[in-house]
């Protein structure tokens, strides 16, 4: 075949520096993960060239029958990973996937209750700068002041206030279980719709780390494939029959036009490795790593947000440890010493959020390329001296010697 004969040394120049970044450095940013190759094969693939708007056996074009096994494959493995009645595995991403439970469930104006955006709720959670802030009307819950964790007095007088037509669980930035029982409850007590927002977690939930909001009556979850579940960069709804073909509308052709069939079957492949029995080893790794770095960092006199960590991640407030040290700068220092993290609001922070008062820190990639409870312990460490050392360029020089060896054991693209 004719394909152009230079080679783009630029960009792909640049794609090694990337995988020489992601080898050589701490990834501890916690809606991020390494993929496998399979994955990173499908995401590569010659899918990538076929257009079929619509779904399996209702295509708007020509030469589908292999997608079709690929998008219904996809879909049978998501519906049977978290015991849902129907899959859609067309979102190119979990914002989408949101967007598309909105204009398939609400009319706009509609209002919906959803986690505080500075407790750990989503942008797509009604976010005045989000299309979901601008179209409807969200009103918001909180967590305690006492323990941090959600409080579902407020959930409910919240409910019983405003009569919302759904009710959104779920947070970006939240280290906690969240229990969707009594969720269900205060929705069945206002006739609301309940969605679960699975985007962090649903990798916990298909290793058994975290209770199923399938299972505990969710109407609708939502979840993106790239997070804890490991797979290519993408969003999936599960929902009810009753709800099946308003959601398949909204996705398409209420929100999408073609899906990107090559990212749908890297879902697929995504969901057969987590069906597999290593995958509950892999998520009950993260978890246990999550709580090996937390009683790292608390041992270095940092406040966790909530006191811990259930699930993948831990919030660090900063204020206690250091008045002058914002989230953003603590980030900034990190990243200079090969650790990447990011800033992140605190409950009641008195910073705005560009800059915020605390750190959020993840386990799911550090756990994916194999490091265990001692990697935690070191990692904790070089976290603790990076923020004491800030200003320091000596510091910053030997943290990032530290991080580069302790990677060298645990390269996660060897061959790449
Ligand atoms: C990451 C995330 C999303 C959005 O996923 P994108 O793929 O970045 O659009 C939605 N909801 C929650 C709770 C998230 O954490």
């Amino acid at each position: 075949m004719p394909w152009p004969e230079p080679h783009d040394h630029d960009l792909f120049t640049l794609i090694d520096r990337e995988v020489d970044r992601q080898n050589r450095t701490v990834q501890l940013i916690a809606s991020e993960n390494f993929t496998s190759p399979a994955v990173l094969r499908a995401t590569g693939s010659v899918l990538t060239n076929k257009y079929s708007e619509g779904y399996p056996g209702k295509r708007y074009y020509g030469g589908n029958e292999v997608i079709d096994s690929v998008e219904d494959l996809a879909r049978d493995r998501a519906t049977a990973l978290f015991g849902a009645e129907h899959a859609n595995v067309q979102p190119h991403a979990g914002a989408n996937a949101n967007m598309a439970v909105y204009l398939a469930t609400l009319e706009v104006g509609d209002t919906v209750l959803g986690l505080r955006l500075d407790q750990g709720g989503h942008l797509t959670h009604g976010s005045p700068v989000n299309a979901s802030g601008r179209l409807y009307n969200f009103v918001s819950y909180g967590v305690t002041t006492s323990d941090e964790r959600i409080d579902f007095d407020q959930v409910r007088e919240a409910a019983l206030a405003h009569r919302p037509k759904m009710i959104v669980a779920g947070a970006t930035a939240y280290s906690r279980i969240i229990d969707s029982r009594p969720f269900r409850a205060i929705a069945d007590e206002v006739g609301a719709l309940f969605m679960f927002d699975a985007a962090h977690i649903a990798g916990l939930i298909a290793g058994g780390q975290h209770p199923n909001p399938v299972e505990q009556g969710a109407d609708i979850m939502t979840f993106t494939t790239h997070k804890t579940l490991r797979g290519p960069r993408g969003g999936a709804i599960l929902c009810t029959k009753a709800l099946a073909e308003r959601i398949d509308k909204a996705v398409f052709p209420g929100l999408q036009g073609g899906p990107l069939d090559h990212v749908v079957a890297a879902k697929a492949v995504a969901f057969f490795e987590a069906a597999q029995p290593e995958f509950k080893d892999y998520a009950a790794r993260i978890v246990a790593n999550a709580a090996a770095l937390a009683e790292s960092l608390a041992g270095h006199g940092l406040r966790l947000v909530s006191g811990g960590t259930d699930n993948h991640l831990v919030l660090v407030d900063l204020r206690s440890f250091d008045a002058d040290l914002s989230g953003k700068k603590a980030r900034l220092a990190l990243d200079r010493a090969g650790i990447s993290l990011n800033e992140n609001t605190v409950p009641d922070d008195p910073r705005p959020p560009y800059i915020t008062s605390g750190l959020r820190i993840g386990t799911p990639a550090v756990t994916t390329q194999g490091m265990g409870e001692a990697e935690m312990a070191t990692i904790g460490a070089l976290i603790h001296r990076t923020l004491v050392g800030r200003d320091d360029e000596h510091e910053i020089a030997a943290v990032r010697a530290a991080v580069n060896e302790l990677c060298e054991a645990f390269t996660p693209y060897p061959d790449a």
